[in-house]
């Protein structure tokens, strides 16, 4: 059956140069198969042309290479945004962005097909979890998109959806993959993974001393109102998340963005704003950190909706009074399905 057979390019190099010999085959053609799968990106095994016959065979009957398939493209008429719908080998569908910044392309991961955190203003959460995605799948949003556009990709951001870190093996296992120096080779620097704080994992991954970028959605400037909006808080108070956030600076000196989705009339008022910049002042004691600000992205289901334009300034500005690094996130691919997960509802439904 194709589920028992080996998934081969979740396996890191030093895997398959293992699994390569105890087929009785010479090391350098573990790492002929490694740049078949992440440099050329070949999907069949046919397609290896400076194998042995004999192997081909083998390692088609033992592995499998788990392809997405691509169900829709929307492209976005203002900024060029690009939402793609994949489906997975095993018939769930997924998300992936790309954008295009002045900086280069970036591309928005899915790691897990639904979610079970259950934030309330968020489209994902609205069917549960269906499963974590495999270090592949990952791989593969990044691989298709670059195949699909011709460009390079210099950052991935596993903002798509799911929660990475409730998929944690499998996330640590692609950002290996996906920066390692025989395959697609992204700088580290350039990959954000973004959390809506669950603790160990945040602690583990600050263990990993990767020099990725940690992003926890904050969205809320005290434990009262974020138990309102993320059933994660019940389980993991906001001091306990910052302290994460301090340890994950600590151990990798990288600053941790702290995202704020603009809700209007539940988080956007100036007292909002000042409880805001007392928190991230005072818990990271004085630790570079950033403030991303995003107007929330109306989800059909739900309730919340977008500040006006001069709100989300005045509270842009509040905070820079109070010394805070703060940006508002550029809203891309307006026109397209906006808020994650909401293009793989509407096919759902059909
Ligand atoms: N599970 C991870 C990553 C996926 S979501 C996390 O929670 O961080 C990526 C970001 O989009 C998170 O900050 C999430 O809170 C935010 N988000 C989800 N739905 C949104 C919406 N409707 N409008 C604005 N931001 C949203």
């Amino acid at each position: 059956m194709e589920q028992e057979k080996r998934d081969i390019r979740s396996l890191h190099l030093d895997e398959l140069t293992e699994y390569v010999v105890s087929l009785g085959e010479k090391k350098f053609r573990a790492k002929q198969i490694y740049q078949w799968l992440h440099l050329k990106q070949v999907s069949d095994f046919d397609r290896m042309t400076n194998l042995p016959k004999n192997l081909l065979h083998i390692l088609s009957e033992q592995c499998v290479i788990r392809e997405l398939k691509k169900e829709a493209v929307q492209t976005s008429k203002q900024d060029g945004t690009k939402k793609y719908l994949f489906i997975l080998p095993d018939g769930n569908r997924i998300e992936s962005v790309l954008m295009r910044y002045k900086h280069g392309n970036s591309v928005c991961i899915s790691s897990q097909a639904g979610c079970r955190m259950g934030c309330r203003f968020c489209a994902s959460a609205l069917g549960g979890l269906a499963r974590g995605l495999t270090a592949s799948e990952m791989l593969g949003q990044v691989y298709q998109i670059g195949q699909d556009t011709g460009e390079r990709i210099s950052n991935v951001v596993v903002m798509g959806m799911g929660e990475p870190l409730d998929n944690y093996e499998n996330l640590v296992r692609f950002i290996r993959l996906l920066t390692d120096e025989n395959g697609l080779h992204i700088s580290q620097r350039n990959v954000t993974v973004s959390t809506c704080g669950l603790v160990p994992e945040m602690c583990r991954l600050a263990d990993e001393a990767f020099s990725i970028t940690l992003a926890l959605s904050l969205h809320a400037p005290d434990q009262e109102k974020r138990r309102k909006l993320m059933p994660v808080a019940e389980r993991y108070g906001l001091g306990e998340v910052m302290e994460a956030c301090r340890y994950y600076f600590e151990r990798t000196g990288r600053r941790v963005t702290f995202e704020y989705s603009l809700m209007k009339g539940f988080n956007d008022t100036p007292e909002d704003a000042n409880a805001l910049s007392a928190l991230v002042k005072g818990d990271m004691r004085g630790i570079p950190c950033h403030v991303n600000l995003i107007p929330v992205n109306p989800v059909r289901e739900r309730e919340y909706r977008q500040p006006g334009a001069a709100d989300v300034a005045a509270f842009k500005n509040k905070l820079e009074k109070n010394g805070i690094n703060v940006t508002i996130r550029r809203e891309m691919g307006r026109d397209i399905d906006g808020a994650c997960g909401q293009l793989r509802r509407r096919y759902a439904e059909q």
